[in-house]
C-alpha cells in the first residue's frame, strides 16, 4: 500500500508516525520538519516528512514506501523568499527581483543589479539546502563536468572550473553565453531546445568552442546527458 496524497496535515503525519500532535508540531516550529502554514494550519510535503524522517534516522512508516523510496530523497522546493521567511529577518526578498519575478531559481539573477542578495550562492544556506543535495555529485566526477538548466549554469567542478578560467562559485547561475564563444552559441542554443522538446536525434556528443582568455576560444567535445533530478537539467562533460 502507498499514499498518494503530496501533502499531509499534522494529524495525519502524527497518525502515520505513531506519534502526537504536539510532537509533529515541536518538529515543524524547530524547523527540523519544513511544512506550509495554511490560515492557523500546517500542510506537510510528503517529500519533507520522508526527507525528515530519513535523515534523523527514524523508521519510514510502510504506507510511505513504495512509490516514494525508489530514488534519493530530497528537500521538496521552495522559492528563496519562502525559505528566508522566518529565518532571516534581514532579507530584503520584496525589494529583490527574484521575488519580483516570481523566479524559481533565484540565482540565475544574481548578477542582476535589482538582486538583493550580496553573498556567494556556494555558502548560501538557501542553496546548500535546496539545491546542492540535487546536483553534489558533479564535484565527484574525474573530468569537467556541469548541472545546467535553461541555459544556466546551476554548478560545475573545479576541472571545468579551470578550464572555463573562471572560479568554481562564480560558475553557479552564469548563463551559457559567458562561457561558450560566440561562435559555437548558436549551436549550442539550438542543441538545448531541440533537447528540452525531447527530441532525441540530438547528437549526445558535440564539439563546442569556449572562451577562453590565451587562445580566444578553446575546442573542446562535450557530451549532453538529460537528468531525472533536476527535472529538465543536463549533465555535461567535457573531455
Ligand atoms: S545567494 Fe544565490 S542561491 Fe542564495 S538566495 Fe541569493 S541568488 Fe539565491
Amino acid at each position: 500500500m502507498s499514499i498518494r496524497q503530496k501533502t499531509l496535515s499534522v494529524s495525519q503525519a502524527a497518525a502515520l508516525c505513531g506519534v502526537g500532535r504536539t510532537t509533529v508540531g515541536y518538529w515543524i516550529r524547530s524547523n527540523k520538519l519544513r511544512a506550509n502554514r495554511i490560515g492557523r494550519n500546517y500542510s506537510i510535503p510528503v517529500q519533507d516528512l520522508l526527507y525528515f524522517l530519513k535523515s534523523t534516522g527514524q523508521k519510514i512508516p510502510p504506507i510511505l514506501h513504495d512509490e516514494n523510496l525508489k530514488g534519493p530523497i530530497f528537500k521538496s522546493f521552495q522559492h528563496c523568499w519562502e525559505y528566508w521567511q522566518g529565518r532571516d529577518s534581514f532579507r530584503n526578498c520584496e525589494q529583490c527581483i527574484a521575488f519580483q519575478k516570481q523566479l524559481e531559481v533565484c540565482f540565475t539573477a544574481k548578477n542582476s543589479r535589482s538582486s538583493r542578495c550580496s553573498i556567494d550562492c556556494d555558502i548560501c544556506q538557501y542553496y546548500v539546502d535546496i539545491f546542492l543535495p540535487r546536483i553534489h555529485f558533479v564535484n565527484q566526477i574525474d573530468v569537467p563536468a556541469a548541472v545546467i538548466k535553461d541555459l544556466y549554469f546551476w554548478c560545475g567542478n573545479s576541472k571545468l572550473a579551470q578550464l572555463c578560467e573562471v572560479s568554481k562559485k562564480d560558475l553557479i547561475g552564469k548563463g551559457i553565453e559567458e562561457i561558450v564563444h560566440p561562435s559555437s552559441l548558436a549551436l549550442v542554443i539550438a542543441s538545448a531546445k531541440r533537447r528540452s522538446l525531447g527530441d532525441f536525434e540530438v547528437p549526445e556528443k558535440c564539439t563546442v568552442s569556449i572562451k577562453n582568455e590565451r587562445t580566444d576560444k578553446l575546442q573542446i567535445t562535450v557530451g549532453v546527458y538529460p537528468l531525472i533530478e533536476p527535472e529538465g537539467a543536463f549533465l555535461v562533460l567535457a573531455e
